[in-house]
């Protein structure tokens, strides 16, 4: 999700600051492919706090985009998202205290829910955060308002738009769609795994053409291929022809096969200094064999600074494959693609070493399994693989988005 260069701002705190109003009119992403969040009143409140301050709570079913903002003339605090179905929630029944006098609930442009709350007097944002419930699929909104005088107030506010910034204001322009580079693995000279005549160079790219097609589908997302023909890249270049598609994400596929057939089913690798298992250190044993096929030197080591400078970047992105793992695998479970045991693994992986854009390495199934084989060659079985990965897409999208509005390119 995450741009290079652009790291989203973290919310807490720093919201009394007027200039980050105008940030955060960039709710990113797409819908939540699970339908629209719904709001659980009896679970919310709008309510006077300490030291006149005002608090705003909101259960929602799932996380979703969002954005804040106040306006002057007359002081308001508007809450958007993407999107909330405000189906027999009663706005009266948020409300209590005496610092919000009044509550209004609608739908915007398509695709864009508002709730509009009148302020009794000048109130500045203190902080705004939305969670993602533990351990369930909820979320909560939780806003913190200080009050303030009528100077900072206005300063703090948007400026008023033509269309009164009443429920049926102008919304944000949707933002770009996400774009996902998918990378099938091994090529040309490194045709990957081979058994009973199947290559997995070529199931990946045929799996590869699939998926890309339906994230174009999608209209939030748009896919790159990091190679689309029997040719071999290096690992480097497949980062970096990523890196020049404005690519938010990588998802690498392949299909391995084992000398005994003893596994089965999908996994999702994600990055770590060393292998968790032994299964996972030969994974990424095979892997680098690529490279080394093509006399491709892989000793190069990075400077100090640059490294360094690696580590702060992977801040954000490990934690956001890690995220991206998890919602492929659900994903993956839901529309019924078959997992491995140990459905999420980690690897020291070449491909998942880029640190500005999260990234993560699918393995579709095993050759070295009859099953697997057939799911991998027949229309149904790749089908499910592929909307499975492009659910998850989604899923993570929203959850992202929900997570910091982030600022897009
Ligand atoms: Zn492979």
């Amino acid at each position: 999700m995450t741009p290079r260069g652009g790291r989203g701002p973290r919310l807490r705190g720093l919201l009394a600051c007027a200039a980050l109003a105008l940030l955060l009119a960039a709710p990113a992403a797409a819908q939540p492919f699970s339908g629209l969040a719904r709001l659980d009143v009896a679970e919310s409140h709008v309510r006077d706090a300490r030291r006149g301050g005002l608090e705003v709570e909101l259960a929602l079913s799932q996380p979703v985009p969002w954005r804040v903002f106040t306006l002057d003339a007359p002081r308001r605090l508007v809450l958007d998202f993407a999107e909330v179905d405000w189906a027999g929630a009663d706005p009266a029944a948020l409300l209590s205290g005496e610092r919000a006098a009044g509550l209004r609930l609608g739908q915007g442009r398509p695709g864009w829910s508002r709730l509009v709350l009148d302020l009794a007097g000048p109130m500045l944002v203190e902080t705004a955060e939305m969670r993602a419930g533990d351990g369930t699929s909820g979320a909560v909104l939780r806003l913190r308002l200080v009050p303030t005088d009528a100077e900072s107030f206005a300063a703090a506010a948007k400026p008023a738009d033509p269309a009164g910034a009443t429920l049926d204001a102008p919304l944000p322009e949707a933002p770009g769609p996400l774009v996902v580079a998918i990378d099938p693995g091994h090529g040309g000279v490194d045709p990957g795994a081979m058994r009973e005549g199947l290559v997995e160079a070529d199931l990946m790219l045929a799996l590869a053409r699939e998926t890309a097609e339906a994230i174009d589908r999608s209209g939030t997302m748009r896919a790159v291929l990091t190679r689309d023909a029997d040719a071999f890249v290096s690992l480097a270049q497949r980062m970096t022809i990523a890196r020049a598609a404005g690519a938010d994400l990588l998802i690498s596929l392949h299909a391995d096969a084992l000398e005994v057939d003893e596994a089965s089913g999908g996994a999702v690798y994600t990055l770590s200094d060393e292998a968790l298992d032994r299964a996972s250190a030969r994974m990424a044993e095979r892997h680098q064999r690529g490279d080394l096929l093509a006399g491709v030197d892989l000793s190069g080591q990075d400077d100090r600074v640059a490294t360094a400078l690696m580590d702060l970047a992977r801040l954000d992105t490990v934690p956001q494959s890690e995220r991206l793992a998890g919602a492929l695998i659900e994903g993956l479970r839901q529309a019924g693609a078959k997992l491995n045991g140990t459905p999420h693994r980690a690897a020291p992986l070449a491909v998942l070493n880029a640190a500005d854009f999260p990234s993560v390495l699918v393995e579709v199934g095993f050759l070295s399994n009859a099953g697997d084989r057939i799911r991998l060659t027949e229309p149904t079985g790749r089908a499910a693989i592929v909307s499975g990965l492009v659910a998850g897409l989604q899923a993570w999208a929203a959850e992202e988005a929900a997570r910091a509005p982030l600022r897009r390119r």
